[in-house]
C-alpha cells in the first residue's frame, strides 16, 4: 500500500537519534519503519522548520517530506493552527503530481484538519490517532493550557468525518465518548516499542554509589510528577532517582523547572540523591533503562506513554500512577505497581516495597519484559494498522459534512 502519514509538529526525523524527541515523534518514527519492513511505501509529512533543510529525506526505508507551511522555523505547536490550510493544500498539490496514496494516517488533531482538507481534495480515506485530547489536557490545566480555543470543537468533529479512529488505550475510548465520538467508529491499537533496539541483554549506564536507581524518563514538564517522586524520596533509603530528559545536559542550569525541582530536592534534604540528566539521545535510551532496578512513571495524566513500555522491554519493572494508557500497559501486581497519581505517600511506599524485594522485582522484570514482545512490538502494531488501513482504503473518503472553514 501506499501510506501517507501527517505528523505536522513531530516529525520522525528528530526521534532517530535526535534529542528533541517526544512520544509522537517516536511514534511516528517507528510506525514508519515498520510499515516500509512489512512491504508498504511510506511518506511522512511534516512541517518544515528549517529553510536550509532538503525537501524531501529518505529514512529507515520511509521518506519524510517537510512541508513548506507559514515559517520555516521552529514554532510551537500550539501556534501552528493558522498554517495547516497551507500545509492541506501543499500536500494535496504532492499527492496530485507525484505520489497519490491509498490511504492517509493523521498524528494529532491539527495533523487530522490537514489530512481531511487534502484527503477530501484528493478523494483518500483518512485514519486519525489524537495521541492526546484537548478536553483532558483543558481539565488538568485549566487556564495554563494554551491550545488554540477550538481544539476540543475540532476534536469531536474530527471523530465523526474521519473514516476511521485509532484510540491507543481504553481510557481514550472513555474520554473520546464523553465528547460525543461514537464507539464504533474507534479501533484499538496500542502504540509499540521497538524490541530490536529495546531488550534486557545489553550494555547498561554506569550508576552512582546508592544500593539503588529509580529512574524516570520525560520531558522536564509538571505533569510528568517529578515534584512527587522527589517529594518520595525521603520514605525510599539509599536509592537514587535519576531523571532522563529536558533540554541537554549544558543548558540545563538555565532551565526554570530543573532549577524549581533542584530546589525541592534540595528543601527535602534529598538534592545529593537526585540527578538530572538532561536529554539523552534515542539511541542511549536502553542504556539508561538497563541501569534502572525500576523505572518510575508518575504522570497525573499521560495520552499513552511510551517510557514504561521501552523499560518493560528492557526488562524493569515499573512503578507507575493509574493513568491513561499506563493502565493498560502496566498490569498492576505482574508488570509492575499502580498506584495514586499525586501521591508521594503511596509512591514512596510502592518503590520502597518494590526495591526491597529481589524476586519480586526479577519476577516482575520478565513478566514486562515478556508482555512487550508479545503484544507491543512494532511488526505486530504495524500489522494491526495495515489491517485498518485495509479496511478503510475501498470506502468512500471523508465526509462531505466537515465545515470548509475549518482550516484558514
Ligand atoms: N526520550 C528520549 N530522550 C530523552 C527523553 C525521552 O529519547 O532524553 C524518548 C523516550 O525514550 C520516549 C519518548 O521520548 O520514546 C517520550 O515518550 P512518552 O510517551 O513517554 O512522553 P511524551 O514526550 O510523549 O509526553
Amino acid at each position: 500500500m501506499r501510506i501517507a502519514m501527517i505528523s505536522e509538529h513531530a516529525s520522525p526525523l528528530s526521534a532517530l537519534g535526535g534529542v528533541d524527541a517526544g512520544g509522537q515523534n517516536a511514534h511516528v518514527a517507528a510506525l514508519a519503519a515498520a510499515l516500509a519492513e512489512l512491504g508498504h511505501q511510506v511518506r511522512v509529512y511534516t512541517r518544515r522548520d528549517d529553510a536550509a533543510a532538503p525537501p524531501v529525506v529518505a529514512a529507515h526505508g520511509f521518506e519524510v517530506v517537510q512541508v513548506a507551511a507559514g515559517p520555516a522555523t521552529t514554532l510551537g505547536k500550539d501556534e501552528l493552527l493558522p498554517y495547516m490550510g497551507a500545509f492541506a493544500q501543499w500536500t494535496a498539490a504532492d499527492w496530485r503530481e507525484h505520489w497519490q496514496p491509498d490511504v492517509v494516517h493523521a498524528h494529532f488533531w491539527m495533523s487530522g484538519l490537514a489530512a481531511v482538507t487534502a484527503a477530501r481534495a484528493c478523494d483518500v480515506p483518512v485514519v486519525l490517532t489524537y495521541h492526546a485530547l484537548g478536553s483532558v489536557k483543558r481539565r488538568h490545566q485549566g487556564a495554563a493550557d494554551t491550545s488554540p480555543a477550538q481544539r476540543i470543537a475540532y476534536e469531536r468533529e474530527l471523530g465523526r468525518v474521519v473514516d476511521r479512529v485509532v484510540v491507543q488505550c481504553q481510557d481514550e475510548v472513555a474520554e473520546l465518548l464523553l465528547l460525543g465520538v461514537p464507539r464504533s467508529r474507534m479501533t484499538l491499537v496500542p502504540s509499540g516499542v521497538d524490541i530490536v533496539r529495546f531488550r534486557a541483554d545489553g550494555p547498561a549506564e554506569p550508576r552512582g554509589n546508592h544500593r539503588s536507581r529509580v529512574l524516570t524518563v520525560g520531558r522536564l514538564v509538571e505533569r510528568k510528577g517529578y515534584e512527587d517522586l522527589i517529594r518520595a524520596l525521603p520514605a525510599v533509603p539509599d536509592t537514587e532517582l535519576v531523571v532522563v530528559g529536558g533540554p541537554p545536559a549544558e543548558r540545563l542550569h538555565a532551565d526554570p523547572y530543573a532549577q524549581r525541582l533542584r530546589a525541592l530536592a534540595e528543601q527535602h534534604r534529598v538534592a545529593e540523591r537526585v540527578h538530572l540528566c538532561g536529554a539523552v539521545a534515542a539511541a542511549e535510551m536502553p542504556r539508561w533503562y538497563r541501569s534502572a532496578d525500576v523505572l518510575a512513571a508518575t504522570p497525573w495524566y499521560e495520552p499513552f506513554g511510551l517510557t514504561p513500555l521501552e523499560a518493560m522491554a528492557c526488562g524493569v519493572p515499573v512503578v507507575a500512577t493509574a493513568v491513561g494508557g499506563l493502565t493498560d500497559t502496566v498490569v498492576d501486581g505482574i508488570t509492575g505497581d499502580l498506584v495514586a497519581p499525586r501521591d508521594p505517600r503511596g509512591l514512596g511506599i510502592a518503590l520502597r516495597r518494590m526495591l526491597g524485594d529481589d524476586l519480586r522485582r526479577v519476577a516482575y522484570g520478565a513478566a514486562a519484559a515478556d508482555r512487550a514482545v508479545h503484544s507491543y512490538s512494532w511488526q505486530r502494531i504495524a500489522t494491526l494498522l495495515v489491517a485498518v488501513y485495509t479496511s478503510v482504503a475501498d470506502r468512500r473518503p471523508t465526509s462531505p459534512k466537515f465545515p470548509r472553514e475549518v482550516v484558514v
